[in-house]
């Protein structure tokens, strides 16, 4: 009883893994640019008057500074039109010196998102979502790997925890993360099971898991029943907690500093996962923030490289 009690999982740093990433691929940035005698662009596009969006461009731009590559930001407003986008992704593919276009999801209600993602062309496609690179991967040919799933097996390898023949269970079958991961898991041989709403008994499939992946949107909610003792628990939910009564029964010995935070800037990032809990029964766990978010941005830097040498080699 002691030691459970001791127990605390193992924190798998996604921070330190995000600046190894960005560095490595700054090294090939440079030596594409010695080369090549291009420099490798990424255009992102960002659509809203939304806060959250206009903060995960603004990353995005700034590590395209830091590894080498150059970026352009075009800001429409909110009330653009399907047609106008259209114009400007257009436009971006036609650009040879644009190398990978990201369009900041999710759109204004008005546009229609399909029909943006499909007009991207698939080889300047750096988020992955285009239906030909999902359809690669789903076929096993993986080219462009949606940015968090691809940044998940990355933590996984780099901390030498073994995937094949493991029981992976995916909650969560979004486009953007669950789906994507669930077949990148699959393609290295773990045994895949992928959770949803619709799912019955939930916690009795997950506590099956050697590798749990939390992709659900919601604070907290994976217990630590849901958990399997010393598995490896990857949470890539990131929800926003204001009320410090709850901080205080999710953060264990954090607790102090998240209740600080909530009082500094009005709210505390929390994950998918319940972290005091999964400390008591996971191996290894991934912490929200600093864990699974900041590689997302690493691997974009390496998707625009990619593009950028599949092109030109190509051309
Ligand atoms: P999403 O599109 O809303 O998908 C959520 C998934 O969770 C759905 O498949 C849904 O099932 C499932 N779900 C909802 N309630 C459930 C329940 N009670 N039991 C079991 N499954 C349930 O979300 P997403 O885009 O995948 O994002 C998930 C989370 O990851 C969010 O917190 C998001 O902010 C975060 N995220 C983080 C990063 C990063 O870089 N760290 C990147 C992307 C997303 P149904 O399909 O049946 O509705």
């Amino acid at each position: 009883m002691m030691a459970e009690q001791k127990h605390r999982a193992e924190i798998l740093d996604g921070r330190q893994l995000a600046e190894q990433i960005k560095r490595e691929v700054t090294e090939e940035v440079n030596r594409f640019r010695e080369h090549r005698g291009v420099q490798p662009c990424l255009a992102a596009v960002l659509v809203s008057d939304d806060t959250a969006s206009a903060v995960y461009v603004r990353n995005k731009v700034r590590a395209s500074a830091e590894t080498g590559l150059r970026s352009e930001q075009h800001t429409l407003p909110a009330t653009t039109s399907t047609e106008k986008l259209l114009d400007l992704v257009t436009d971006l593919n036609r650009r040879d010196d644009v190398d990978g276009i990201l369009v900041q999801l999710p759109l204004p209600k008005q546009i229609d998102e399909a029909s943006i993602i499909e007009a991207i062309d698939p080889a300047k496609d750096v988020d992955g979502f285009h239906p030909i690179n999902v359809g690669l991967l789903a076929l096993g040919r993986p080219r462009f790997v949606p940015c968090t799933p691809a940044g998940i097996i990355e933590l996984l390898e780099r901390n030498k925890i073994e995937i094949a023949g493991t029981n992976a269970c995916v909650v969560g079958r979004s486009q953007v993360v669950g789906r994507p991961i669930a077949n990148l898991l699959l393609r290295q041989n773990a045994t895949v099971t992928i959770c949803h709403s619709r799912t019955r008994d939930l916690a009795s499939v997950t506590r099956q898991a050697d590798i749990l992946i939390a992709a659900i949107g919601r604070a907290a909610f994976i217990r630590g029943d849901y958990i399997k003792r010393g598995a490896t628990v990857i949470d890539v939910g990131v929800n926003k907690l204001t009320d410090p009564d709850e901080a205080r029964s999710l953060f264990g010995a954090e607790a102090g500093k998240r209740i600080e935070t909530i009082k500094q800037r009005g709210y505390t990032l929390v994950g998918d996962v319940h972290p005091a809990e999964a400390d008591q029964v996971a191996g290894r766990r991934t912490p929200v923030p600093g864990g699974v978010g900041l590689l997302t941005v690493a691997i974009l830097m390496r998707n625009t490289l990619q593009a950028a040498r599949q092109r030109r080699e190509m051309s």
